[in-house]
């Protein structure tokens, strides 16, 4: 049963799965109406509007069916490892091992909007003095305390040193609390200059062979400590066929990225391509169901645009968002206002790229950890946006600044300069809370002004 692409609201699904299921159509393990995860206190999903396809559908179910993954795969024994703030490595060599799951207690940021601040869990931080001077991972202390959101990782790793104040502090303090936490070093990228040598990072930023050996060392730290809990050696075979499997996922997504946010009219819905992005950095704790969920995006896409269908419209604006969302409402409001996503940096874009393949394993990891925009300066972050901006064609670009977050008030004004001075788009910033509900009429009249910014300029032209 192959609609027109639509967004349709937690009731019309309701309606429509009726409806698939009548037509008899497959449903994963972790499939069934969207609807009873409200149960679950996911009470925002009321509010979102959904892309209508069977591919979003599992797409939606997977994603929030993880915390139950988790608990099953702690039933069953395998070895749970929370890894925090270097979204993308440290998955990749832990997935390497069968028995072992890799997950991101850093995730929890989106508990307060999903489950529209009854979770609970930004009070317990509040309590444990990290109030909101510090950004919405604060979040994930109160996940830990209140023990409801994922089973108590068997190894918690962490990465510092080139990171975020907030997440240092906030880690800190969850180590205070009695949660033990293997430290890594990451190196804060400096290009390389007279007497180094240099490297070529997967992204396109360089460092120096010296730093990469550094985190090489970190990371093998790191790897003692998984086969010590998992009782196995990650091999060199195993790694290399771990960074081949998370190669494979992120070659779909970045295929995926390519299509939608390159299509005449826009053939999926900034929603679901913010979701299907986040799989990349741990797979939604089941690497091999990832690549099934994203393929089914894809050939939804693929079949979308062949057929000349999308949605909003062929002179949607094309808009870059730089920085994830603390609540997913604001996606929506974007289309609702004439735009639509055409190039995304949600803080973890290192995590699309290629891992090499041709160099060592363990010097493969370090690379990528080292590519990664957050590690280095935000003159580097801003000049990936601009090229990742000519790439998809966008007309203009959305900073989204995280309340507390240490890096979003020097680095928003550094990219936006960058964005006018190179390329000579419009840009705005704005800053989105957890529960937006009472800033949407000015979040609203910002971004419509956005959107006609760019509509009055294609007039002249
Ligand atoms: S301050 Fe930014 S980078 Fe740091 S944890 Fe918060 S959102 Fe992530």
């Amino acid at each position: 049963m192959n609609l027109d692409p639509a967004q349709i609201t937690l009731v019309e699904w309701g309606r429509r799965f009726g409806e698939l299921k009548q037509s008899g159509l497959p449903e994963p393990s972790y499939g069934g109406p969207l609807e009873r995860h409200l149960l679950d206190g996911d009470f925002r999903l009321a509010k979102l509007k959904f892309d209508n396809s069977q591919a979003a559908l599992n797409l939606w179910n997977f994603l929030l069916t993880e915390e139950d993954r988790l608990y099953a795969d702690r039933l069953v024994g395998r070895k749970i490892i929370g890894t925090m703030k270097d979204l993308g490595t440290i998955p990749v060599m832990a997935y390497s091992l069968p028995d072992v799951t890799a997950f991101y207690p850093d995730g929890t940021w989106w508990a307060p909007c999903v489950m529209e601040l009854s979770s609970g869990v930004l009070a317990v931080a509040d309590s444990l003095g990290l109030d909101e001077s510090f950004c919405p991972v604060r979040a994930m202390l109160g996940a830990f305390v209140s023990k409801a959101h994922f089973p108590n990782p068997d190894l918690l790793v962490c990465s510092v040193g080139a990171t975020c104040d907030d997440f240092s502090a906030i880690a800190q303090r969850l180590n205070g609390i009695g949660y033990p936490i293997l430290w890594w070093e990451i190196l804060h990228r400096r290009k390389p200059e007279s007497g180094d040598v240099p490297v070529q990072l997967p992204g396109g930023f360089q460092c120096t062979a010296d730093q990469v050996l550094f985190v090489e060392n970190e990371l093998l730290r790191v790897k003692k400590a998984i086969e010590s809990l998992a009782g196995v050696a990650i091999t060199n075979d195993k790694l290399t066929d771990g960074i081949r499997a998370a190669n494979e996922v992120r070659a779909i997504l970045r295929e995926l990225r390519r299509m939608v946010f390159t299509a005449d009219v826009c053939p999926l819905p900034a929603l679901e391509m913010l979701v299907a992005e986040m799989l990349v950095i741990h797979f939604c704790s089941d690497r091999k169901e990832s690549v099934i969920v994203l393929s089914g995006l894809l050939a939804e896409v693929r079949r979308r645009i062949l057929l000349g269908r999308g949605l909003f419209g062929s002179d949607a604006v094309r808009v870059f968002w730089v920085n994830p969302v603390a609540d997913l409402r604001v996606m929506n409001l974007l289309e609702e206002c004439g735009g639509r996503i055409c190039g995304t940096d949600y803080l973890f874009c290192h995590a699309f790229d290629a891992i090499p393949e041709d160099v060592e394993p363990m010097k493969a990891l370090a690379m990528m950890a080292l590519a990664d925009p957050m590690v280095g300066s935000a003159g580097d972050r801003s000049q990936r946006i601009c090229n990742d901006i000519k790439y998809f064609g966008a007309e203009a670009v959305v900073i989204s600044r995280i309340p507390g977050a240490s890096h979003c008030a020097t680095e928003g004004p550094i990219i936006a300069d960058t964005v006018r001075e190179q390329l000579g788009l419009p840009v705005v910033e704005i800053e989105v809370p957890p529960l937006a509900d009472a800033m949407l009429p000015a979040l609203n009249t910002r971004l419509t002004a956005l959107i006609e910014t760019v509509k009055a300029g294609r007039i002249q032209v």
